[in-house]
């Protein structure tokens, strides 16, 4: 089921990147497995997929120790100041930072273990006072602010726009994030400007994240189904 899924997700991913002019290996499978097992992370590397998205710590540092060290670990979800130093051991990125608050404390956690964390600003693209990340208007502040810190590397911006089932509708917020981004590095506010990190797109709506530039796609459900 999982190697199935996979193969019908990298197939969409090269048709709708060839679709519109970019090259595939440009775009990266985030395979999120919150509420999954291990042995479904371990299923899908038998398939090929090394890149994996967990939104809570206490349950990613119980599955990251029985996952094989090939396996990298993107956090995905809203990350507590008082969970940042488990944060700082376990992932290869942190997508969620929305805060020079929390980008302080984890910079110092990853000082006390000689690491350096490449990382994504959220950016609230709805405004929806619900959801975490900071607003459009902000999101250059932080970008320099966090920059300044010495073991983050900000790469690139993250979104989780507004819920929608035509996911045409979600379209704008992918347009805004990656004029947003486009922004920002034309300013050369990156750690890497030639390569800008933009995630954003998830099951429901991912080719449509690939065609206005997304190099990263958190898909969960479509690979292992939906959770409980
Ligand atoms: C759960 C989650 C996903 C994956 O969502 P699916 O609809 O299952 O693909 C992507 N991004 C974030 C931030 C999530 O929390």
């Amino acid at each position: 089921m999982i190697a199935e899924n996979l193969e019908i997700v990298r197939k969409t991913i090269q048709r709708t990147a060839e679709n519109c002019g970019r090259n595939p290996n440009d775009i990266r499978l985030v395979a999120v497995t919150k509420t999954c097992p291990a042995t479904a992370i371990q299923e899908a590397m038998l398939s090929g997929q090394y890149l994996f998205g967990e939104n809570y710590i206490q349950e990613a540092e119980r599955k990251i120790a029985e996952i094989a060290p090939a396996a990298q670990f993107h956090y995905i979800g809203h990350l507590q100041s008082n969970k940042a130093r488990i944060a700082a051991q376990i992932f290869q990125m942190i997508e969620t930072i929305d805060s020079l608050k929390l980008a302080l404390t984890l910079n110092r956690h990853l000082v006390q273990i000689g690491k350096t964390m490449d990382i994504l600003i959220q950016v609230n693209t709805g405004n929806d006072a619900k959801k975490s990340g900071a607003s459009p208007e902000d999101a250059e502040n932080l970008v320099r602010e966090v920059s300044s810190l010495t073991n983050l590397n900000v790469r690139g911006l993250m979104t989780m726009p507004p819920f929608f089932d035509n996911p045409e509708k979600v379209r704008p917020y992918f347009r805004q994030l990656r004029s947003l981004a486009e922004n920002l590095r034309e300013k050369n506010l990156f750690h890497d400007n030639k390569k800008v990190e933009i995630s954003m797109g998830m099951s429901n709506d991912y080719p449509v994240a690939i065609a206005e530039g997304a190099t990263l796609v958190r898909v969960g459900t479509a690979i292992f189904g939906s959770r409980q």
